[in-house]
């Protein structure tokens, strides 16, 4: 049985440490790695190692830090698809969103080969006579990163790229469901010229996280999981006075409008609803139908309905398993909930299986409507292939209920009016909105904005925002006096 290695100061070593946990194969449940908790000694290395690299990394040319990240770009455009096997065998995800899970993941590496412009600084020359003042950004030192599962590829690299071409090292600990993708990614980026040190990697679970999060040498912490403990990240990191952007669940509205395109939202919310086993944190779970839309929600069943889950290589599986054998666990007490509770479950996927494979963490595809807020379908992040529709009269009513929801990650409207799009972009208190796109999740060039409980912090990942949460702002003052030095000193704080 493969042991996931540690990385520590450039060197893949074998932990010594006497707990294992078993990475599945979520599609039969499988035994097919064996992922260590990392001694405290272990992250105590990994940590020592960012500091010691520090040192030397920061004062590398910043063009050259970029170069870096062109070889590393170059290389995981060429590995994309073992990349991807990997994260398909381990995620149970279908091959073509494999893909582009690493895809969105080398794109935020092409925005850190932006790095020189991103870390320009301001001046202004003369702000009093003979007086300059000009503004530097500095990386902050040892950079921590905590990821889920649900994005193997893409949330590492949401992290470690822009924190480490900002000049920071950094300690990664990736989920340990699926520990392998994040692997590959560190043996590439040592490929790409990486020095020893710059990236580390630990696992395990809780241990390891609270042990980074009350280290003295760590500066930063980048938080992405559910909320508890996003919270308890966020807690930790502030009260031990870290810097830190926690993305934690979510709970993401689409609004249908009677006057939108009926084909447009039907092919879109099946794929925004059931796409990934419902297993992404800006999926719509919930489907908020305005007036005469409700008429489509049959239609709109019968469709979800079609999606056939199957294994990662079947190119006719819509998608694959969930992770693990609690999370089904959890997504079918949700929807046995949602059946007690008066909710019409008008698609049922709770009885789904793949012959031949009945060990894996299947669900079908599972629809219900009439759902009402003081139901836990409504109110819980399920996190499976469930969508939950509601029906309301007017936009007034649906705004109202998207933002009564705690959540604020992603929402979507689909209309033709561009006084119901405008009202609903701006009034609706949610941090990153689609207008006739279903899950807008931004480009790295801007930042993915979460609010309320998906995000606790206030810069966000990725974009200008994480290179300003990567980095310091140094102020510098000068004078360089030429023959009108006063003749005696200047008691006041005015400048003479
Ligand atoms: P999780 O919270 O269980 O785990 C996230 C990370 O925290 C993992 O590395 C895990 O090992 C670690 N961890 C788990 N329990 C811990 C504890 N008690 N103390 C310290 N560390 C602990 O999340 P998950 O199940 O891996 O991921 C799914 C969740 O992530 C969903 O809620 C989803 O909405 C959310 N998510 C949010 C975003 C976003 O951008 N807002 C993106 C992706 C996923």
């Amino acid at each position: 049985m493969p042991q996931v290695k540690l990385l520590i100061n450039g060197e893949f070593i074998a932990s010594a440490s006497p707990r294992f946990i078993p990475v599945t194969n979520p599609a039969s449940g499988e035994v097919i790695a064996n992922v260590p908790d990392a001694l405290p000694e272990e992250t105590e290395r990994a940590v020592q190692a960012a500091k010691a690299a520090f040192k030397d990394w920061q004062r590398v040319p910043v063009t050259e830090r970029a170069r870096v990240m062109m070889r590393y770009q170059a290389i995981l455009k060429r590995e994309q698809k073992r990349i991807a096997e990997v994260l398909a065998s381990e995620t149970g995800k279908v091959f073509d969103d494999a893909m582009g899970d690493v895809w969105r993941g080398i794109e935020v590496v092409e925005q850190a080969m932006n790095a020189p412009s991103l870390m320009m600084g301001e001046t202004v020359e003369n702000v009093a006579r003979g007086i300059d003042t000009a503004s530097y950004i500095q990386p902050i030192g040892v950079c921590v990163g905590i990821t889920p599962f649900n994005f193997p590829a893409m949330i590492p690299l949401w992290m470690f790229p822009l924190a480490v071409v900002c000049g920071n090292t950094f300690v990664l600990k990736p989920s340990e469901q699926d520990p392998q993708t994040p692997m590959l990614l560190a043996e590439l980026f040592a490929e790409a010229g990486a020095p020893p040190g710059v990236l580390n990697v630990i696992h395990g679970g809780r241990e390891p996280v609270d042990q980074l999060l009350n280290h003295p040498d760590v500066a930063a912490v980048s938080f992405v999981g559910s909320v508890p403990v996003g919270q308890h990240v966020y807690r930790t990191a502030t009260d031990n006075l870290k810097r830190a952007q926690c993305f934690a669940g979510a709970k993401n509205h689409t609004v249908v409008m009677p006057d939108a395109n009926k084909q447009h939202v039907i092919n879109n919310l099946v794929g925004a609803s059931v796409g990934a086993a419902g297993q992404r944190c800006m999926a719509i779970s919930v489907a908020v139908f305005v007036g005469e839309s409700q008429q489509w929600i049959d239609e709109l069943a019968k469709n979800i309905a079609d999606v056939k889950p199957g294994l990662w290589h079947d190119s006719e599986a819509g998608f694959g398993p969930l992770i693990s054998a609690a999370a089904k666990h959890r997504v079918l007490e949700l929807i046995a909930s949602g059946k007690q509770q008066g909710a019409n479950c008008v698609v049922d996927g709770s009885d789904f299986q793949v012959e031949g494979f009945e060990q894996g963490h299947w669900i079908g595809p599972t629809v219900f409507r009439d759902v009402t807020t003081d139901m836990r379908i409504y109110q819980e992040e399920i996190f499976g292939p469930v969508l939950c529709c509601i029906s309301v009269d007017t936009l007034d009513e649906a705004l109202a209920l998207v933002n009564a929801n705690p959540y604020g990650n992603g929402t979507s409207i689909f209309t033709a009016s561009g006084a119901a799009a405008r009202k609903y972009q701006s009034q609706v208190t949610v941090g990153q909105v689609g207008i006739n796109v279903p899950i807008p999740v931004p480009l790295p060039f801007f930042s993915f904005t979460g609010w309320k409980n998906s995000f606790f912090g206030d810069l966000h990942a990725y974009g200008k925002q994480a290179v300003r949460f990567y980095t310091e702002t140094k102020t510098v003052t000068s004078r360089w006096p030429e023959d009108d030095i006063p003749s005696g000193p200047n008691l006041t704080i005015s400048l003479r």
